[in-house]
């Protein structure tokens, strides 16, 4: 779907999920479009310019219109998880094709890039998160044809300066593309940084209501490496349903007043925490102290987002002991919705992890934040 040129701030496309309305009942919000197939004239065209529904579905529309806008990208894919859009990014490449991607990153994406991406040819090698100087040096001895950006990036909440790997990018002939779920388009644009491709889980903060897996891609340009991914998510399957892309706009819907409320508490809570005498980290990158906070004041605006860590200063039995103690906070893998969500990172990705055993992973809600604070400082005690 390639993107409309809009005069009308986020907020409002969003709020309107992207305002358009469907003839003939001028209905408000978007019907959804169940049908697999779409009938041909007499003449053998498609008048209705839709062929069979793995290719693509009207149901999309209206979703990856508003993806696109958000991220000021040409065009959008949906796919059926963030797992999938990514993917479709790896796949895109040639066997022999270098990769560079981080250390830090979404535990599950790390570990199908070595065992599946590497056995089927990928060459890839990882860098330091936090060091550019780190990605420079890989990227000119390797060459790489992909430069993998997780900022934020899980569980550590590492920084990486998109604007200097962009620019690192373009000195080898690299694509970049940049996993942007934690950040949200609503404080971070990666591809006005100079990213190709942005990458969301949209599981988490464009739906926000922990009700649909989805994944989305959104491209700079409407190039031969993007042509090649839309034939991959037709040809390999890894489709959306209606509803979940229905859905998924319902969210979207409701992202900004979501964001604005979930940075707003997870300040707040990360300031509060800080001092904590039963915690030796607390890693958000809204504080001073946090590794990589100058990178965020520069690319991410309004906000540092919901997602944060603590390190218990009596290590992996004391974390898993406060874990268990909380009672407003949700015991769950998963981010990005309206109820905060906890996690003993280490235990959920088991052997390999490169998790501290004594940290433990929040997702920050919307909830009233005294109600969120009282909960983990009782936790704490
Ligand atoms: C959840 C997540 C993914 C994977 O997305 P799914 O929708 O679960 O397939 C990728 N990257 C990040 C940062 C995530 O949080």
């Amino acid at each position: 779907m390639s993107a409309e040129k809009s005069k009308l701030h986020a907020e409002t496309l969003a709020a309107q999920g992207m305002g358009r309305v469907a003839e003939p009942h001028r209905d408000i919000v978007p019907p959804i479009h169940v049908a697999t197939t779409y009938e041909r004239g007499a003449d053998g065209a498609y008048p209705g310019g839709r062929i069979y529904s793995r290719a693509d579905n009207p149901s999309y529309d209206a979703t990856e219109a508003l993806v696109a806008s958000l991220e000021g990208a040409a065009a959008a894919l949906v796919f059926a998880s963030g797992q999938a859009a990514a993917a479709a990014v790896f796949q895109a490449l040639a066997p022999g094709d270098g990769v560079l991607a981080p250390r830090n990153m979404y535990w599950a994406l790390r570990k199908w890039l070595l065992q599946f991406a590497a056995p089927w040819g990928l060459a890839i090698e990882l860098y330091e998160n936090g060091s550019v100087d780190d990605l420079a040096e890989k990227a000119r001895s390797r060459r790489p044809r992909l430069i993998w950006i997780e900022t934020p990036a899980n569980p550590t909440w590492d920084l990486t300066d998109i604007a200097a790997a962009s620019a690192i990018a373009k000195e080898v002939g690299a694509f970049v593309a940049v996993d942007s779920t934690a950040a949200t388009p609503v404080l971070t644009r990666p591809i006005e940084l100079g990213a190709h491709i942005v990458m969301h889980s949209a599981t988490k903060y464009l739906n926000g209501h922990a009700d649909v897996i989805a994944g989305a891609l959104a491209t700079a340009k409407d190039g031969e490496l993007w042509q090649r991914i839309g034939y991959i998510r037709g040809s390999g399957g890894a489709v959306l349903g209606p509803f979940e892309s229905w859905l998924l706009l319902r969210g979207m819907r409701t992202l900004h007043v979501r964001v604005a409320a979930l940075c707003a508490n997870a300040q707040a809570i990360a300031e509060r925490l800080q001092k904590h005498p039963k915690l030796s980290h607390v890693l958000y990158p809204g504080l001073r102290t946090h590794r990589g906070h100058d990178i965020a004041v520069k690319q991410m605006r309004g906000g540092y987002g919901g997602m944060m860590s603590v390190r218990l200063r009596d290590g992996e039995k004391a974390a898993t002991a406060f874990v268990a103690r909380l009672r407003v906070f949700k015991r769950a893998t998963s981010l990005g919705s309206t109820e905060s969500l906890v996690e003993h990172r280490a235990s959920v990705e088991g052997p390999g992890t490169l998790c501290p055993a004594d940290l433990v992973r929040l997702s920050i809600g919307i909830e009233h934040v005294d109600d969120l604070i009282a909960d983990l400082e009782h936790a704490l005690r």
